[in-house]
Parts: structure tokens; sequence; C-alpha cells
């Protein structure tokens, strides 16, 4: 009997435990979905979408190379599924388990009509799998890092199968094309086309290169001018590459840097099990008190919606923010310190909920992730589970100068190339703010006050 595989964020041939079950249990009939539907307001943004039409066509070619082929349908994923169940007589389906929240549903109402084989595939340890001694799941990262140290290591690794073996008939397919992933007017995609090779094997380049390059990770991955971090994230995301490829290749090092690398992996898995318990986490506070904050709504207040622009566009006149913000448009990236830098500069001296900001990059992203972006904005509001963040108000401009981001910072904002340090950090305090660059859409001291004013207000209301 044909064995379908249900492919979603597992887009690779190795260590892919659905398809290597799949392929022992007989002809395998690889499935990807195009479901916007069950996502709702996640349903994938541009950038995601240039980097699923790649991701969909590498793989395609590795499955042709084993004569094998991907099925593509655009629709509701349960019914479409069904469906090709019926047409090739399939009873089973193998699928890595995904925790996004319409993905469990629909993982529930598949099992209820069908074989639905589910494994774990895209994390350092099951998501719900570290609990404390009582069995409660963790809620704040410390001590689950703690307890996933313990647990490790990960499950061994998968080879990817060396034969697929075909069905007597392939249901009919999408071509890939039809969906229109790419852009095309404007075609906003040159620069990330420059920045990135995507697939499996431009995964496992960068990982090779990575293990050449990781020794520099403790002392330089805050600093976005140079480039000492992995970029590994749009890889792991669509699961062209798998957390526990990395462990195993990584995990020989024995150096400082390693350790600090695998709490970033780690951090990545305690986003999904903030997800697992809180399904919502992407979408609503988790410090309910925080319904009741007033903040600027550039839906109805137009200089709200000027401010936004400006953030959106590179325009703040705060110049790492303004890099940061035209290195994500231009790459569908942007280095981590500078996230947080510009996240806290939209959520505190702008004051616009931080849900704003997590759609701009939900779209704007090629590692855009339900459960680490949603996790990150909500740290950096101090909505979340965390301590309260909100009060902790980063200064960008000492942000600059103290991750020494002049390099970056030429780079991404041309008007500003030519201002040496420690003038580029701040060319209007200076006096050297070039006309072409915009004056800072509120001062430091003015924001900062802004945004404790409206949390007290919203303190004393609840
Ligand atoms: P490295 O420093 O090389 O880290 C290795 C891997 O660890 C990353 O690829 C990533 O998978 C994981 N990782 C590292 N830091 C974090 C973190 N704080 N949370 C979760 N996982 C982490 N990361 C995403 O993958 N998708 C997102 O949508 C996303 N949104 C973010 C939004 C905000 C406001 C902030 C502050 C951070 C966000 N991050 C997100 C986390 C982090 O910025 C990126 O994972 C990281 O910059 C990716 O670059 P890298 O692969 O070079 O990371």
């Amino acid at each position: 009997k044909p064995q379908i595989l249900w492919l979603r964020r597992d887009l690779r041939m190795a260590d892919n435990p659905a398809l290597y079950h799949a392929a022992q249990a007989g002809p395998v009939i690889a499935v990807y979905v195009l479901d916007d539907e069950r996502a709702g307001l996640h349903k994938y943004g541009g950038a995601s979408r240039w980097w699923l039409h790649h991701s969909l066509e590498s793989l395609a070619n590795s499955f042709a190379q084993r004569h094998a082929k991907i099925i593509l349908r655009c629709g509701d994923a349960v019914e479409e599924l069904i469906k090709i169940a019926e047409e090739t007589g399939a009873e089973t389906i193998h699928a890595n388990r995904h925790y996004e929240p319409w993905w469990r549903k629909a993982q529930g109402e598949l099992k209820e009509r069908l074989d639905l084989q589910l494994y774990d595939a895209n994390y350092l340890l099951p998501p719900g799998a570290v609990t404390t001694g009582s069995g409660t799941p963790y809620k704040i990262y410390t001590p689950f890092a703690k307890a996933t140290l313990e647990m490790l290591p990960p499950r061994d690794l998968l080879p990817e199968p060396e034969t697929l073996s075909s069905p007597e008939n392939w249901p009919a397919s999408d071509t890939l094309k039809s969906w229109n992933l790419l852009p095309t007017n404007p075609d906003w995609a040159s620069g990330m086309r420059d920045f990135w090779e995507v697939g499996e094997k431009a995964a496992q380049e960068r990982l090779e290169w990575w293990e050449d390059h990781a020794d520099d990770y403790d002392d330089a991955r805050n600093l976005p001018s140079v480039d000492k971090t992995s970029q590994l994230s749009p890889y792991l995301h669509f699961g062209e590459i798998s957390p526990v490829q990395v462990w195993h290749a990584l995990k020989h090092k024995r150096s400082k840097s390693w350790k600090t690398y695998e709490k970033e992996l780690i951090w990545r898995d305690y986003a999904q099990n903030a997800i697992c318990q809180f399904p919502g986490y992407a979408l609503d506070n988790y410090r309910t008190d925080f319904d009741n904050i007033v903040w600027r709504d550039p839906e109805t207040d137009e200089a709200a919606a000027r401010d936004l622009k400006a953030w959106q566009q590179g325009r703040t006149g705060y110049p790492i923010v303004d890099a940061g913000m035209r290195q994500l448009w231009q790459t569908g990236w942007m280095h981590n310190r500078v996230r947080m830098i510009a996240a806290s500069l939209l959520i505190k001296h702008l004051l616009i909920d931080w849900r704003v900001g997590e759609q701009w990059f939900w779209d704007t992203l090629v590692d855009a992730d339900y459960a680490s972006n949603g996790a990150n904005w909500q740290w950096v509001a101090g909505t979340g589970v965390d301590s309260n963040m909100f009060v902790r108000i980063m200064a960008p401009l000492s942000q600059s100068e103290k991750f020494d981001a002049a390099g970056y910072i030429r780079e991404y904002v041309p008007e500003l190339a030519d201002l040496s340090e420690p003038y580029i950090h701040d060319p209007e305090e200076h006096g050297v703010r070039p006309s072409s660059y915009p004056a800072k859409i509120i001062a430091h001291k003015e924001g900062r006050e802004r945004a404790l004013a409206a949390y007290r207000d919203m303190k004393a209301q609840s």
C-alpha cells in the first residue's frame, strides 16, 4: 500500500523521521498542502512564501533524483490529505509532529479519520518532554534549560532513504508556479536572492561553515557588524536541517562558545514549549494586566501610523534601529541584538502594541516562526511569563556604541556611511546629521517617560 508523507516544516531528506518510516513501509507519496485558512493571522507572510517556493523546489529535485515526486495541493490540509488517501488507496499518513495550534487541531482531526503516524523531528527534545519532578512543564527559560541539558543528548540521527519506491499512480498535483509564492511587481526579493541559498544542501553547507566559525560565538554573537552567528534560523524553521543534526555536528566542541550556542538552540525548544502550554502565546498578552495599557493605535491615530511606517521603513532617526529594519527588508533576516533593540523601540518609545511588530516581523522575516517570534516579542514587551521587561527600557544609542554597530550602520544606512565614530551612532546629537537622514522620531528621554507613564496608568487600573 502507498504511504502518504505529509510535509510541513520538515523539508529535508536526511534525519526526517516521517520520511524514513514512510519509506520503510511502502511506496511514498509526499504531499505539501498550502493551507492559508487554518493559520489565520499566521498564514505565511511574503518573505516566508519566497523561501517556501525555493525550499519546495529544492526538495522536489531531491525527490526527482529518486524518481519520486512531491504532490502539491492548495486548500484545507485535512480534506486534501483525505482526498489523496481515497484517490490512491493509501491508509496511513506519516507526519512529523507540529505544535502550532492550527496544526495540532489538524492532527487531531486527521487522527479521527485515518491512521496518522506522528514522529518527533524538529526539536532537540520533544516539546512537552521536559518537565519538573512533579511532571508539570516549565514556564521559565533558566530551569527549562537546566533540565534540558540534563536530559540531552537528543535522539540519534536517521539516514536519508537510499531509494524511494513509486506508487502505481501519482495523484494530481498543482504546479509550484501556479501558487504565485514569488513577488513579481515590484520584485522586492533581489536582496534575499543575494543573501541566501535555500534548501537542504545549502543548510548543510552553512552548517559546515559554522563548524569552522563557531568558536568566537561567545564573544561576538552580540556584535551586528560581524558575521558571527550561524544564520541557520530559516533552515531550522523550514526544517531543511534539524537541530538534532546541528547538535551532533557540533557536540565534539567542548568550548564555552558551544555551550552558549547550545543554550540558544534550547531557546528555540523553549519557545515551542511555551506554545504547547499557551497556544495563543503569539496572539495574547500572557500578563493580562497589559490588556489595559493604552497603546497608540496606528489604525486610528495618524501620528502613530506615521511612526509605525517610519519604523518599518528604517527611518526612525536611530541609526542602529534603521540599519536593522533595512537589513530585515533587504535580506529577510536581522541580527538578534538588533531585533531586541528595534522591538523595544516600537513597543516602548513609540508605545505601539507588540503584536503590531510581531505581525511585521511575521511578514518580513525568512525565519518567521509562530513560537520563536511570539515568545521573543512577549519577552521584549514584558507581557510574557518572564520577569517584567517593560520597565527596562533599552537606550538604542548606547546599545549601538556598546555593541560596536558602526560597520553595520554603514552597510545598511548608506546616508551615514561617511560618518566616523562616535558620530555615526547619534549624528543628530553631534550636529552632523545629513539632510537625507531623518531626525529622531522621538527623543529617548521623552519616549522613555511616555512609556513609563502609560505603564503607571495601567498599574493604577489593575
Ligand atoms: P544563532 O545566534 O546562530 O542561534 C542559533 C539558533 O538558535 C537560531 O538559528 C535559532 O533557531 C535559535 N535561537 C537563537 N536565539 C533564539 C531566541 N531568542 N529565541 C528562539 N530561538 C533562538 N527567531 C526565529 O527563529 N524566528 C523568529 O520569528 C524570531 N523572531 C524574533 C523576534 C524578536 C523580537 C527577537 C528579539 C528575536 C527573534 N528570534 C526569532 C530569535 C533570534 O533573533 C533568531 O533566532 C536569531 O537571530 C537567528 O539568527 P541565527 O540563526 O544566526 O542565530
